[in-house]
């Protein structure tokens, strides 16, 4: 057999597989499956993007770029930083990547060794853990339920940080809970990082633009402005523009971890596609009047799922600031149906007794939940909502 590296092995397959796998082998057999595991907003991308695109194709941009991006993408997105962050970056603290989990990838690869801690709050987003794991780190998950709402307290983040942290990371708003942290909750964490000088702050603020909390976006940097030599603030174009399949993100951050990260970019995968960075562009510097229609659709859909949800026995669920992801706690739900012990268990019920395909919360790190994407259309959401009550119940 032929040997493969053991950072392959460290890494495992992920829980949403078999609901995955069990949805396509449902449907294929002509089961009508409502898909509610999208992390993608259901919309087009908007038509100056696209234009922006077609017009760099004809204008002849179709060839390599600088590895940390167009000097015209560097400058927007710098623009971007300081309009909606008033955060001030040079050129040399930006690298575009091939998605913010590139650039994540790049900042995990560039910053720890064997060994070396990554503080990562649940539920996270699945692919943190496997990422410090693949750049031979280790993850310490601070847990943090509903009862909490989702949000890691400054005493837990003090006990999970030791002489082996290298990164802390924070994402609000959340994938997978919708959950956003305030300006206070903030300054509170800053005050735990400050007595940690060692460890350097990944803030992935990809849900930034999806939010409908009372107060506006804030990240750990805009809450503690002396947190920012050390501080990777990592965004991107795939959520707030609907533009998930052109793989633009981006990290802002002290520049010699930018460097180092462009170091690695540069020898594993070079500069992003010319076409989508000109198309990043158009999104970044274009008429922002065009990510308020989806989040007002998402905030729609977000109230009426939560409420349908709260109705269901053994199901609830709080309401959240942003994102279009909701993680409802059913472990109500579990201790009452037979045959069911578990939330992958309860998942694979779901599929085959409501033909509604959701991912169990244990994927993200904390079970006893399940999470819903709600980037699907109101009248599906309507239909899926209807088959989980009459498997729950009407409380
Ligand atoms: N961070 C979080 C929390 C996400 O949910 C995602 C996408 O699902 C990403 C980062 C990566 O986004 P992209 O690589 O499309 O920019």
């Amino acid at each position: 057999d032929i040997q493969l590296a053991k950072r392959v092995q460290r890494v495992k397959p992920s829980p949403t597989l078999a609901v995955t796998a069990r949805a396509a082998e449902m449907r294929a057999a002509g089961h009508d499956i409502i898909g509610l595991g999208a992390g993608e907003p259901d919309f087009d991308t908007p038509e100056h993007i696209r234009a922006a695109a077609i017009e760099a194709i004809h204008n002849g941009e179709t060839r390599y770029t600088a590895v940390d991006g167009t000097p015209a993408l560097k400058q927007a997105i710098r623009n971007k930083l300081k309009r909606d962050n008033d955060l001030d970056y040079e050129g040399n603290q930006i690298l575009v990547s091939n998605g913010a989990k590139q650039s994540l990838y790049n900042l995990m690869a560039a910053v720890l060794d064997e060994g070396d801690e990554v503080v990562i709050p649940a539920p996270f987003w699945v692919s943190y853990p496997d990422m410090a794991l693949l750049a031979d780190g280790v993850p310490e998950i601070i847990e943090a339920g509903q009862d909490q709402r989702f949000r890691i307290t400054p005493e837990q983040l003090d006990a999970a940080i030791t002489d082996r942290t290298r990164i802390v990371i924070l994402n609000s708003p959340s994938n997978p809970t919708g959950s956003a942290y305030s300006r206070a909750e903030l300054e509170a964490l800053g005050e735990v990082l400050r007595r940690h000088p060692q460890v350097l702050i990944a803030s992935d603020d990809i849900y930034e633009h999806i939010l409908w909390a009372g107060e506006p976006f804030c990240n750990i940097v805009m809450a503690c402005p002396d947190l920012m030599d050390r501080t990777v603030v990592v965004n991107g174009v795939s959520k707030a523009y609907a533009m998930t399949g052109w793989r633009i993100g981006y990290a802002a951050g002290p520049a010699r971890v930018i460097g180092a990260m462009k170091k690695i970019q540069s020898q594993s995968t070079s500069g992003a596609s010319s076409v989508s960075q000109a198309a990043a562009v158009a999104a970044l510097d274009g008429d922002q009047g065009v990510v308020g229609p989806m989040v007002e659709a998402f905030k729609e859909r977000h109230d009426y799922v939560v409420g349908r949800l709260n109705g269901m026995r053994g199901v609830e669920c709080i309401t959240c600031e942003g994102t279009f992801y909701c993680y409802p706690n059913v472990k109500g739900a579990i201790d009452a149906l037979d045959g069911v012990s578990n939330d992958t268990e309860l998942a694979e019920h779901l599929i085959e007794q409501a033909n509604v395909a959701l991912v169990p919360g244990t994927a993200f790190g904390l079970a006893g939940y399940v999470r819903i994407s709600y980037a699907t259309s109101m009248e599906n959401l309507q239909k899926a909502m209807d088959r989980l009550e009459g498997v729950f119940g009407r409380k």
